[in-house]
């Protein structure tokens, strides 16, 4: 009974730990363009403080292409001289080829995107009414006729420089470099954070030149940025009695940092150095739990165990890679704490592997997901585990298991063959098979985080 209290008391921590979006309060809203309400197939709705709209809304009634990237999660739109990608669950998205943060995430709901209608609508130069009494959202094509209500398409650049005050000409990410470039000499001042990780640059005294969008009111520019640790890049004037412009490099890993140019020659220069990503590898069952008994009698366990580890000697090579086991050795974990063990670390990926079991006919490899933030993930270590393992392709599937599902990062878990197929078994107590399968699931980990 305690034990069960214990667990149920993780199980709510758990839930507290799950991405807001899930819990925020959802209310349907009326959707209405140029005065005629819309009832797309899932309805808007409000989900925390923001109003969400299918993305199809936007192509069928305000004259922009829409495209979807299952692999990538990402949906891109597309109008005159528009072109936004935005990613489901990440409020980093781009515009224009620059990045730059949504209000609010787009969110994935029986198979249709929600994006947030403001935020995307304005961008694309309609305008955009919320009245609260009817929870009505009213999105308009401007008329030109009624004088000036034409929305201005922000941001804009408007650089007003003062003489004397160096400006901020350019700002860029190159490989594992940010480089800021003034009109003059400069002054920098960083300071990392952590939780979450990120890198803030200040440049105080200096203003916007003309290559730099200015940020609107209240909104931040962007950087793109190809880097793998980096989520984004933004900025902002942070102080504007000081005049100093914010650079804040919001990472996915931590990393160290050396500033190789301070801006007294009219550049700052930083370098990002040794980003570690965390690697979760999950060996299923354990100790009293030995999972499934092959048809040769040996322990589902021990298969798991020793594909780990094999898994785990191959990434310890990397510099950029740190592992964490979940068990190292033939002991017992519970499910939820194998995923208090990876949320708990910050892990970036986390992949559990398994040996199935079914009738003697069914043979091959599996990769189950469960939240869309893992399906490229799952994408990714299904073609390697295939490729390596040589078994019939059984698929990327959906699955609700815990450990895929109460996990908050990437989460996979690799049902590698069948331990009741004697097709599969011989092979998966073969060291050549094992070294083989190992050097391809650390393989699609490495290529999902871009360190081939
Ligand atoms: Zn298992």
């Amino acid at each position: 009974m305690k034990k069960l209290l214990v667990s149920m008391l993780s199980l709510l921590l758990l839930t507290v730990l799950i991405p807001q979006f899930t819990f925020a309060a959802q209310a349907d809203i009326k959707l209405y363009f140029n005065g005629k309400q819309l009832n797309p197939e899932v309805a808007p709705r409000k989900i925390g403080d923001y109003s969400m709209v299918p993305v199809r809304i936007i192509s069928e009634n305000m004259g922009a292409k829409v495209s979807w990237d299952q692999a990538k999660q990402m949906v891109t739109i597309e109008k005159a001289d528009i072109y936004m990608q935005l990613v489901i669950n990440k409020k980093e998205a781009v515009l224009n080829s620059k990045a730059i943060t949504l209000e609010a995430a787009p969110v994935l709901l029986a198979g249709n995107t929600l994006i947030p209608v403001r935020f995307v609508a304005e961008r694309l130069g309609l305008l955009v009414d919320w009245d609260d009494a009817t929870q009505s959202v009213y999105v308009k094509t401007p008329d030109p006729s009624n004088g000036g209500t034409t929305p201005t398409p922000s941001p804009t650049p408007t650089p007003t420089p003062k003489p004397g005050v160096p400006q901020i000409t350019s700002m860029e990410s190159v490989g594992d470099q940010i480089i800021i470039k003034a009109s003059g000499p400069i002054k920098s001042k960083l300071m990392y954070l952590s939780n979450p990780e990120r890198l803030v640059i200040d440049l105080p005294g200096t203003t916007f030149g003309s290559g730099i969008m200015v940020p609107g009111a209240g909104q931040m520019g962007g950087v793109w940025t190809a880097n793998p640790s980096i989520s984004a890049i933004r900025y902002a004037v942070n102080d504007p009695a000081t005049s100093t412009i914010r650079v804040v490099v919001d990472l996915k890993v931590k990393s160290g940092y050396s500033l190789i140019e301070d801006g007294s020659k009219g550049q700052v220069v930083v370098q990002l150095k040794n980003a570690k990503y965390k690697v979760v590898l999950d060996a299923g069952h354990g100790d009293q739990d030995p999972g499934a008994i092959s048809i040769s009698g040996k322990q589902e366990k021990d298969f798991n165990l020793t594909m780990v580890l094999k898994v785990k000697k191959i990434l310890d090579q990397n510099p950029n890679i740190q592992v964490y086991l979940t068990r190292s050795d033939d002991t017992f974990v519970t499910l939820d704490g194998r995923c208090e063990f990876a949320n708990n670390l910050g892990a970036n990926v986390f992949v559990s592997i398994h040996g199935n079991k079914w009738v003697p006919s069914t043979s091959g490899s599996e990769t189950y997901y469960w939240r869309p933030e893992s399906l490229s993930l799952a994408n990714i270590m299904h073609k390697n585990l295939v490729a390596a393992a040589g078994l019939p392709d059984r698929q990327v599937r959906q699955n609700d298991f815990r450990v895929v599902k109460y996990t908050n990062m990437p989460a996979v878990l690799l049902e590698v063959g069948y331990l009741s197929s004697p097709n599969d078994e011989p092979q998966m107590f073969n060291a050549a098979f094992q070294d083989r399968v190992a050097g391809g699931i650390a393989n699609g980990i490495k290529q999902y985080l871009n360190l081939n």
